[in-house]
Order: C-alpha cells, then structure tokens, then sequence
C-alpha cells in the first residue's frame, strides 16, 4: 500500500486518537465509550473520502482503542503511510534564485514524514525561509522575523504559541518603493508542524504572501 495520510491529517488522527483517551478515562460508561470510539472513527474517515478498503483496513483499529499504549501502537502502525514531504536541496535553491550562498537545511537530519511545510531562519541575514508543496510544486517565500517574545495565534497553525512577525518585502507600485505584508507565525517552525491539522491557514498564509 501506497502512502497517503498527509502530515497535517496524521496530526488530526493524532489529536482525534489522544481526545479519544482521554475521554475514555473519565467516561465510566460502556456505551459512552463505544459512542466516543465510533465518533472518532468518523472524524477521521471524514478526511479521506475517496479512500480504498485496503486504507480504511489501516485506519478501522481506531474504534477498538482503548488506552495511551493501544493509542501509540496504532499511530506508530500508521507512520509508515505518511507521505513525506518532497523536496530537495536542489529544488530549494531555485526557488530563491537572489539568495546567494543560501544555506538550506540537511534534508537528511529531517523525518520529512513529520513536516508539512519546511522553515528554518538563516542567522547571518536574519531571513526566515518557508517553502511549502503545493500540488507536487514547491512554492518559497523569503521574508524578516521578529520574534515577539511573547504568546500569540500563530497564522499558520492557529495555536497559541511563542510567536514572532513575518515580514515580507515587495516593490511597489511606483519604483523605488516598497510595501510590506506580515503575520504572526511561530517562533519554533518545528512545533508549529506538530500542531498542523489542517493546511487551510498555511495555504492562506502563502497566498497573502506570495
Ligand atoms: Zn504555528
């Protein structure tokens, strides 16, 4: 079988899996249980509604867990199907063609399976880089980051994080000139991936930036 849970999907089954645990310690009835069980299966089917018996074979065990053990045995079992996310050093380095001596990130220090979009910050320019892959095409935005240094919603993940603004440059209309369009976004891009369940906000985000 061919994988086919993006990031931000295993993310939700992740927090649909651990609701799930929770909710079954502190319910003390059977039937509550079960409801819980059934309901969580649902959410998830939700999100794949083309898929085949094979793939909703993978995803079934959700309704028979019953503890944080079976969750975790499950979610491993589930890993394997995670696309990674598919990009390359190469392929990076067109996408910022003014960028001299860019310094991408060692691909292969990275479980691509566990990010839905990649970002790192280059700390002698002080750039923070976000490629996403949209479509099989990778799409880049170079901007400024200014960490906050406090809590704030992030525009990506929508988690109330450690925040920074993101800072993008363009010219404007007359020459000379410039205008700038931002949003708070995590200060840890690593976490942020971890909270995505969804690619609706990323995919706004890009696209008021781009
Ligand atoms: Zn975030």
């Amino acid at each position: 079988m061919k994988s086919f849970i993006r990031t931000d999907q295993f993310n939700f089954i992740k927090r649909q899996v651990q609701n799930l645990v929770n909710g079954h310690a502190t319910a003390n009835d059977d039937g509550v249980r079960s409801a819980l069980k059934s309901m969580t299966l649902e959410r998830v089917l939700v999100l794949f509604p083309l898929i085949d018996e094979e793939q909703a074979q993978l995803l079934q065990p959700i309704s028979l867990i019953d503890n944080k053990e079976e969750a975790e045995a499950f979610l491993s079992q589930l890993k394997p199907y995670v696309m990674p996310f598919e990009v390359s050093e190469q392929g990076i380095k067109k996408l910022f063609p003014k960028a001299k001596k860019l310094k991408v990130p060692s691909l292969a220090e990275i479980d691509l399976r566990d990010i839905a979009y990649l970002s790192w910050t280059d700390t002698t320019s002080n750039k923070r880089y976000i490629v996403i892959n949209r479509d099989s095409k990778l799409i880049g935005i170079e901007g400024s980051f200014t960490p906050s240094n406090q809590k704030g919603v992030c525009s990506i993940c929508n988690s109330h994080k450690e925040v920074g603004m993101f800072l993008v440059k363009e010219k404007g209309k007359e020459q000379g000139t410039f205008k700038t369009k931002g949003n708070y976004i995590c200060h840890d891009s690593q976490s942020c991936n971890k909270n995505l369940t969804s690619l609706d906000k990323l995919n706004n985000f890009v696209d008021l930036l781009k």
